[in-house]
C-alpha cells in the first residue's frame, strides 16, 4: 500500500507576504499590480494603477470563492482585488497574521479557528477573528470515477483519494470526517494533497479514484470531472452522517440539487457548511461597513453573479454559520437597518 504524503504547499496564486495590520504596504501594492497584470492582462502603461483599498482572500480559481470575491469587488466602490489562495484554513491564518484584511472561509473552519481546535490548536483560539456575513451553502462533495467500485462514502478505504491541498477547507473538513469515523491516511491506497484546480485532471487520468471538495454548486472542478471523465457524485449518508452531526454542531444536512451537472445527475444527500466572509478585529471598521452596505444594497445584482447565491437573504446572511463575533463595521450597518439590536 503506497501512501503519498502531501507537499507542504499553500498554493497561493499571488503569494502574500506578511504585513502589519491596517497598513496596505508596498507588498500589497506589488500584489495588486501582479494581480492586475495577470487578471486583466494590463501592459506596462497600467503600472500606475492604484493599489486596492480592499484585498479579499478567496481560494482556487476553479471554485466559487474566487467568483464570490470578484462579485463583492464588483459592487463596492473602492479599488478591490480578489486573490487566489490555498483556501479557508490558509485564509484564516492570513487574516489572523494581518496579511489579508478580509477573506472567505468555511463556517466549520471559522468555528475551529475561534475555538483553537484541530489545525488551529497550535495557534490557540483566535480572539481577534470577526465574522462579516455568511454566503452560499457548501455541500461536502465526493466525486468518484464510475468504475472505481466506490458506491457509497463508506467504500473509500483502500482507494486512491485526493484529500485536498493543505490550507484548503475540504482538507480540514475531510480530516474531521476521518477522525470521526476512525480512518487514517494509511487506510487509503493513496492520499494526495492536490489543489482544487488539479484534482479533476488527475481523476480524468486515473491517478486518483476519488476527490473531495467542500464547495458551492455548480463549479468548474466538479463540472470538468463529470463532463470530461467518467465521474459521478456520491452522497454521504447512513452511519457516517449521523456520527458527524452528533459530534459536530457546525455541520448540517445539505443537498446538491439534481441536474446541475447534466440531466442524469440526481439530487445528492450529504452534509455541508456555509461560506462566510471574515475579517480581523483590526480590519478598518469603515471598510467593513462600506463592504457590507454595498453588498446588501445591491443584493439582487450580487446574486446574479452565481447560481449558488440564489438562496441568499439578509436574515440568512447575518445568522447562519457565524461563530466569531460580528465585526463592529458590520454590526453598525445591521443595527442601522434594524436587523439586530
Ligand atoms: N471551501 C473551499 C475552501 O475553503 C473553497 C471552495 C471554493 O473555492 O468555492 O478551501
Amino acid at each position: 500500500m503506497s501512501l503519498a504524503s502531501s507537499p507542504p504547499q499553500t498554493h497561493a496564486l499571488f503569494p502574500i507576504a506578511p504585513r502589519s495590520p491596517q497598513r496596505p504596504g508596498h507588498l500589497l501594492a506589488g500584489l495588486w499590480l501582479l494581480g492586475a497584470l495577470l487578471t486583466f492582462g494590463l501592459g506596462p502603461a497600467a503600472a500606475q494603477v492604484e493599489p486596492p483599498t480592499l484585498t479579499i482572500g478567496t481560494a482556487s480559481p476553479s471554485g466559487v470563492y474566487y467568483r464570490t470575491g470578484r462579485a463583492i469587488c464588483r459592487v463596492i466602490e473602492v479599488p478591490c482585488l480578489a486573490v487566489g489562495t490555498g483556501g479557508s484554513v490558509a485564509n484564516l491564518e492570513a487574516v489572523r497574521e494581518g496579511r489579508l484584511p478580509m477573506a472567505l472561509a468555511q463556517s466549520d473552519a471559522q468555528y475551529r479557528a475561534v475555538k483553537g481546535l484541530e489545525e488551529f490548536a497550535g495557534a490557540g483560539p483566535d480572539t481577534d477573528l470577526r465574522s462579516v456575513f455568511s454566503l452560499h451553502s457548501e455541500p461536502f462533495t465526493l466525486v468518484v470515477r464510475r468504475r472505481a467500485g466506490i458506491d457509497r462514502f463508506q467504500d473509500l478505504p483502500g482507494h486512491a483519494i485526493n484529500l485536498g491541498n493543505p490550507g484548503s477547507g475540504q482538507r480540514g473538513t475531510m480530516e474531521v470526517v476521518m477522525d470521526t469515523v476512525g480512518w487514517t491516511r494509511s487506510d487509503f491506497a493513496q492520499a494526495s494533497g492536490l489543489p482544487a484546480d488539479q484534482q479533476a485532471f488527475e481523476l480524468c487520468h486515473g491517478n486518483i479514484e476519488a476527490m473531495v471538495y467542500t464547495v458551492g454548486h455548480p463549479n468548474r472542478s466538479v463540472g470538468n470531472a463529470i463532463r470530461l471523465c467518467d465521474a459521478r457524485i456520491i452522497g454521504v449518508e447512513g452511519d457516517v452522517i449521523e456520527a458527524l452531526l452528533a459530534a459536530h454542531p457546525y455541520y448540517s444536512r445539505a443537498t446538491i440539487p439534481a441536474g446541475l451537472y447534466g440531466p442524469d445527475q440526481p439530487a445528492i444527500a450529504t452534509f455541508g457548511v456555509r461560506a462566510t466572509l471574515i475579517a480581523s478585529r483590526d480590519t478598518d471598521p469603515g471598510l467593513v461597513y462600506d463592504t457590507v452596505k454595498a453588498v446588501f444594497e445591491h443584493l439582487p445584482r450580487f446574486k446574479d453573479h452565481h447560481p449558488a447565491f440564489a438562496e441568499l437573504t439578509p436574515t440568512l446572511m447575518i445568522q447562519e454559520g457565524l461563530s466569531a463575533p460580528l465585526h463592529e463595521g458590520a454590526l453598525r450597518y445591521y443595527r442601522e437597518q434594524g436587523w439586530l439590536d
